[in-house]
């Protein structure tokens, strides 16, 4: 027979937060989390930049019915249509009964991550070496770049017009490239330097080739001659045609199962497809919703969501102008009435980096989707700072619909922080808060997130849309 309880503990049941929330996680939950979780790891191994995350989106969002947005035509609920800013973001919107007449019901994340982008002018020799120069994307610890397989990706534009685009390194039996470091006997200098110092922008430099071009005539460059000899056999380009390319060198390696449980996954670019992933999902299994949903998946988060891809471009504003047209109501109205789901991840708290977390208001491993009422950095700045009523109703629909979640702020007060795309969503006059997958190594070449918490991500978007 169980014991009883005291009065002391059915009062602390009563008053007092539940302290663990991984209890709630059943071998059912588990098993579910499993099987959406593989193809999430298909999707995240197929877009490691943008414009690859927007055409694998394409391609799943097509064979589930989604036709391309005609803003001259007339939907009808249930209707489904995707709408792509210059191949880099991608709407995708499930027509609602009421349409956008109470605003559209919005879950947005961002499909860049950080990386090594190239020069304009990149290829140069040096010691009999073929090097790319590069600037890196984002925020990034640059030692973490250093010795470790990297892939090529992104397009090329040659003077007539004519684009080719570019992978070369993700096969198993084909060469990639790598940044070089320092051996630790001759470190003795750099070991003494403070991080930000003993690694500069300037030194990720990539290696590109060593062997000189056979059978010269002279002696210069010939092992950059060499490398433009095969790049011109491979995508018929010529060293010109660098000026007008978008080439990525991101980490080669796929995503991984991780642990012997094998409830963790490593890979590349978790922040933010573990959330683009279930928004997209989400929009894709949703049937006839009561208004408009939209999943909008965005580019140039990681640089501050500047440009005519990032959240800070009127295209979505325009997208939604346009389906209120068609109710017969303006705009603004349609937009004032909207809310959103931020899509983005956050810190999960790391016992190595204790230090670092305040553990009251941290988001844990396996402890569900994580909600971020604020982002921003000391003193509440540069955030969004969403309402109480407006967290409200997304902790009623989180905990009316059994899906596991927790709360997290970005690490202590005063340490540092980070922005997501609400506060630019806030802007439009529209409710937002952030919603996301707690994340650990964030902005590290292999980051780690837990299964359970991608699936619990993927629920919450379903039920919002629903209701
Ligand atoms: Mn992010
Ligand atoms: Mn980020």
């Amino acid at each position: 027979m169980a014991e009883e309880k005291t009065k002391t503990q059915l009062l602390r049941e009563s008053l007092m937060m539940e302290e663990n929330k991984q209890k709630k996680l059943t071998a059912e939950v588990v098993a579910e989390a499993d099987k959406f979780c593989e193809g999430y790891k298909t999707f995240l191994d197929k877009s490691p930049v943008e414009r690859e995350a927007v055409g694998y989106s394409l391609e799943l969002a097509k064979s589930r019915g989604f036709v391309e947005f005609d803003p001259e035509a007339t939907y009808a609920p249930g209707d489904r249509v995707y709408y792509v800013n210059r191949g880099k973001a991608i709407a995708l919107a499930v027509i609602g009964k009421n349409g956008v007449k109470n605003g559209a019901r919005m879950a947005i994340a961002h499909i860049d991550s950080p990386r090594i982008d190239l020069k304009p002018n990149p290829l140069y020799e040096s010691n009999n070496l073929a090097l790319f120069k590069t600037h890196y994307y984002g925020g990034l610890k640059k030692y973490q770049w250093t010795a470790i397989p990297l892939t090529l990706h992104g397009r090329i534009v040659r003077l007539d017009g004519s684009t080719v685009d570019v992978i070369w390194g993700d096969e198993a039996d084909e060469s990639c490239f790598c940044v070089t470091d320092l051996l630790p006997h001759l470190a003795q200098e750099q070991a003494t330097k403070p991080m930000s110092k003993a690694f500069t922008g300037e030194d990720l430099n990539v290696l590109a080739g060593s062997l000189p071009l056979d059978g010269a005539d002279d002696e210069k460059e010939l092992v950059k001659l060499n490398v433009m000899r095969i790049l011109n056999e491979k995508y018929g380009i010529t060293e010109n045609d660098f000026l007008s390319a978008e080439l990525c060198l991101v980490p080669s390696f796929k995503s991984k199962d991780i642990g012997f449980d094998r409830s963790m996954i490593g890979g590349y670019g978790h922040d933010d497809k573990v959330c683009a992933y279930p928004a997209l999902m989400a929009a894709l299994d949703t049937d006839i919703p009561e208004n408009t949903c939209i999943t909008y998946l965005t580019d140039k988060e990681e640089i501050g969501s500047e440009g005519n891809t990032g959240m800070q471009s009127d295209f979505l504003r325009y997208f939604i102008y346009d389906l209120a047209a068609q109710d017969g109501i303006e705009g603004y109205r349609a937009m004032s009435k909207s809310t959103c789901l931020s899509a983005d991840v956050n810190a999960a708290f790391d016992p190595t980096y204790a230090s670092a977390f305040e553990a009251n208001n941290s988001c844990f491993i396996n402890g569900g989707v994580v909600i971020s009422k604020y982002t921003g950095h000391g003193g509440k700045y540069d955030t969004s700072d969403a309402s109480a009523e407006y967290m409200g109703k997304v902790r009623a629909l989180l905990e009316n619909n059994g899906i596991i979640w927790q709360i997290g702020e970005l690490g202590r007060v005063d340490l540092g922080g980070g922005g997501t795309i609400a506060k630019y969503v806030a802007n439009m006059n529209v409710d937002v808060i952030d919603l996301g997958v707690p994340v650990l190594s964030m902005h590290a070449p292999f980051e780690i997130v837990s299964k359970t918490d991608v699936y619990m991500a993927y629920r919450a978007f379903y039920e919002y849309f629903k209701a």
